[in-house]
């Protein structure tokens, strides 16, 4: 068998996966609580999983995770768990072997869709209380030279915008993130609405949230449009609790398609993600199955 957990800011996934198959055997979940350190946070990571696998040890693993991951599988930085400079791959590998993978999630479920779709030049973008981006370039995954390529989501879009968590101004996700939208109405109403509640008042015609939806919206399909062009993808694949929201992902999906540059015979593909359980997972699922077991996704390497 073989093991995949993806941690996210609110909750992790633990997945165990039969030898060679994509589908998991057996999927448990529970809320991350970072904030109870990371050793409270692996011991009960460890425990899960042992259960899982039935006393068997993982033949490979992966571990998918919020934040900037090196090439080496060390956990340099992440915000939203409030963990740094963690040698994860070390760590995890004292139990569980030699052959795992860390990886940053998005760049993970980036993976996972280049091999599901076969496609080698693809951006997975996550719009849920953050936005995020992984990039599979000419094949492979791209991180950029202090492994934090793809942080759309702290990309400035709008010179006199909200401030945003990182202390600037007018960052996307500010504008258009679950968090973002949250905050954007709490400022002009006062209200502490959820993002699902305020995406519904929306889509009923009701101001200001349907004024500050379609804005959100415009901002992120414009900045997507841009990307989609600058890098000449073949794929963009949208996920993310977001993504789930038919209203704002559709008007989202619509600019782009009728938007972006066309030189002759470009055609891009856009896409909703429907890997499941979810793309971090089943991506560094693939990506140990490669180093350790020799086996490649045909996505033109
Ligand atoms: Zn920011």
């Amino acid at each position: 068998m073989d093991l995949c957990v993806d941690i996210g800011g609110t909750k992790t996934f633990v997945a165990v996966f039969d030898d060679n198959s994509i589908t998991p055997r057996e999927v448990e979940q529970f809320p991350t609580q970072s904030h109870r350190g990371f050793e409270d946070f692996l011991n009960r990571m460890v425990k899960i999983s042992k259960r899982l696998l039935n006393g068997n040890h993982p033949n490979v693993w992966g571990i998918s995770t919020a934040g900037a991951v090196d090439e080496y599988g060390n956990l340099l930085w992440s915000p939203n768990l409030g963990w740094k400079n963690l040698p994860l791959k070390k760590i995890v590998s004292e139990i569980f072997g030699d052959n795992g993978v860390v990886e940053n999630d998005c760049n993970a479920a980036a993976y996972a869709e280049s091999w599901v779709r076969q496609s080698d030049n693809l951006a997975y973008v996550t719009v849920s209380t953050g936005i995020g981006m992984g990039l599979v370039l000419q094949g492979k995954v791209f991180r950029g030279s202090h492994s934090s390529a793809g942080e759309i989501g702290h990309t400035i879009v709008e010179e006199e915008g909200p401030v945003c968590s990182c202390g600037r101004r007018g960052c996307l996700q500010a504008l258009s993130s679950g968090r973002g939208l949250e905050n954007l109405i709490q400022s002009i109403t006062g209200e502490k609405l959820s993002c699902e509640e305020i995406l519904l008042r929306a889509q009923n015609g009701i101001e200001p949230y349907l004024k500050v939806a379609l804005h959100g919206a415009q901002v992120l399909a414009r900045t997507l449009t841009n990307i989609v062009d600058a890098l000449d993808l073949q794929t963009l694949v949208l996920g993310g609790g977001l993504t789930k929201n038919e209203f704002y992902v559709g008007k989202v999906l619509k600019y782009i398609q009728q938007n972006y540059y066309r030189p002759p015979g470009k055609v891009v593909s856009l896409e909703l993600s429907k890997v499941e359980p979810n793309p971090g997972v089943v991506g560094v699922l693939l990506m140990a199955r490669e180093i350790f077991k020799g086996i490649k996704g045909d996505i033109g390497r």
